[in-house]
């Protein structure tokens, strides 16, 4: 389920604030260095780094 347009602008990682980029079903942070994860349950970000996977 694609977000609502506009969504992913106002989103950023709770973890370092880099923008976030949409995945197949997970927002994924764009920082090089951080590049976090974030699920996507029911079309709701879950923007909770104890949430997120870590990337390999
Ligand atoms: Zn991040």
């Amino acid at each position: 389920m694609p977000l609502e347009a506009g969504l992913l602008e106002i989103l950023a990682c709770p973890a370092c604030h880099a923008p976030l980029k949409e995945a197949e079903a997970e927002l994924i942070c764009t920082s090089k260095d951080c590049g976090l994860a974030y699920p996507v349950r029911d079309g709701i970000p879950v923007l909770l780094v104890d949430e997120a996977r870590r990337p390999a």
